[in-house]
Formats: C-alpha cells, sequence, structure tokens
C-alpha cells in the first residue's frame, strides 16, 4: 500500500488554520486525518480533551519528549506543543494522508526530517486584521495576547521556508487553494 503524504499547515496563532480546515477536513478525496497534539496549555471554553488536543501536564510532556515519543515539539507562549509520532507512523503506513497543523519551530523540524512533506504557509489578509481575530477568540489576558502578536510578527518571517503560501482573506477560497495543492501532491506521488 502506497505509505501517505504528511501534510504540515503552520503560520501564526489567530491566522485561521483551524478555521479553514474545517472546510476541507470532510473531503473524502484527500483521504487526510487531522493529527491530534499534545499540549501543557489549559483547555478553552468548549474544548475537548482527545479531539482539539490531548491535555496533559507538563511532567507527562517533558515525558513524552523524554521517551521519543514526539516527531516534533515546540514552547509557544509558555506551554509545550507536539506531535505525538506512534499515531502519525500508523495513519502513514495505512495510507492516510496525516495533517499537522503547527507552528513555525515544530513545522521546521518536521520538514528537515521527512523532506517531502508538504509545507503550507497561512498568511492574514493584514497584521490588523490578525489581531483583530486573536482579541476576538482569545480569553487570554492582555500579557499573552501581545505575546501572541510579537510571536505573530516574528513567524511571518519565516515564510520563505514553505513550499506553498495561502492567503486567509476568505477561509472558504483558502481552503480550496490547500485542497488543490493535495490533490495534486497526491497525483504526483501516484505517478513517481
Ligand atoms: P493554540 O494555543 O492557539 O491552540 O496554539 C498555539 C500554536 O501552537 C498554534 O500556532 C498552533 O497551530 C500550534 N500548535 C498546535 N499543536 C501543535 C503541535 O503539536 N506542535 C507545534 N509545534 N505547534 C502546535
Amino acid at each position: 500500500m502506497e505509505r501517505g503524504l504528511l501534510v504540515i499547515i503552520s503560520g501564526p496563532s489567530g491566522v485561521g488554520k483551524g478555521t479553514i480546515r474545517k472546510y476541507f477536513e470532510k473531503d473524502e478525496r484527500l483521504k487526510l486525518t487531522y493529527s491530534t497534539s499534545m499540549t501543557t496549555r489549559s483547555p478553552r471554553n468548549g474544548e475537548v480533551d482527545g479531539k482539539e488536543y490531548f491535555f496533559v501536564t507538563k511532567q507527562r510532556f517533558e515525558e513524552a519528549i523524554a521517551n521519543g515519543e514526539l516527531l516534533e515539539y515546540a514552547q509557544f507562549v509558555g506551554n509545550y506543543y507536539g506531535t505525538p509520532l506512534a499515531e502519525v507512523e500508523r495513519l502513514r503506513n495505512e495510507g492516510r494522508n496525516v495533517l499537522l497543523e503547527i507552528e513555525v519551530q515544530g513545522a521546521k523540524q518536521v520538514a528537515e526530517k521527512c523532506e517531502d512533506a508538504i509545507t503550507i504557509f497561512i498568511i492574514p489578509p493584514t497584521m490588523e486584521e490578525l489581531e483583530k481575530r486573536i482579541r476576538g477568540r482569545s480569553t487570554e489576558p492582555e500579557e499573552i495576547i501581545q505575546q501572541r502578536l510579537a510571536k505573530a510578527t516574528s513567524e511571518l518571517k519565516l515564510v520563505s521556508q514553505y513550499k506553498y503560501i495561502v492567503c486567509n482573506d476568505d477561509p472558504q477560497l483558502a481552503a480550496e487553494l490547500i485542497q488543490t495543492i493535495i490533490l495534486r501532491n497526491m497525483e504526483l506521488d501516484e505517478n513517481k
């Protein structure tokens, strides 16, 4: 069986990665499975353990790092975030394409380990719009919001490390572009 592709969607916090995903994740042509990350941050209202994230303690996360359980991990605004490796491998070996929605340090680690990863960077239409989105959804204190904004400015400078760049002016259009990118890469992979 053909091994599945690894698709990485990255970009600053608040750029709309999750919103875009909702438009294409049910498209069965893409054979996509979303990889649920592990994090030490607290759940936001409505977030469910095992769905949005596996919410774990710092101790459990550091154990996962020490045991080599993570494909990549990063610290982001005071918390750890990482991708459990075993599940990614299992899915890819079953022929599923695996989708990682991660920040830029983690994306860099994966791109270095898996040269054929499909890396997609989502940019906001403007910084003002990004700030509006971060403030709009956040339940976090001003200090954390400021840290997320500062982080976004530095993350946007890393855009050239990605194979594809998609602007999220309209999430449906951004999703359609991503669908096209994945479908074309599946075609190229089949003809290899
Ligand atoms: P949030 O706290 O807003 O859910 O996530 C903060 C940032 O961490 C976002 O940019 C999100 O994409 C990223 N992130 C989520 N899961 C992972 C992961 O497993 N690894 C890395 N490196 N970043 C992640």
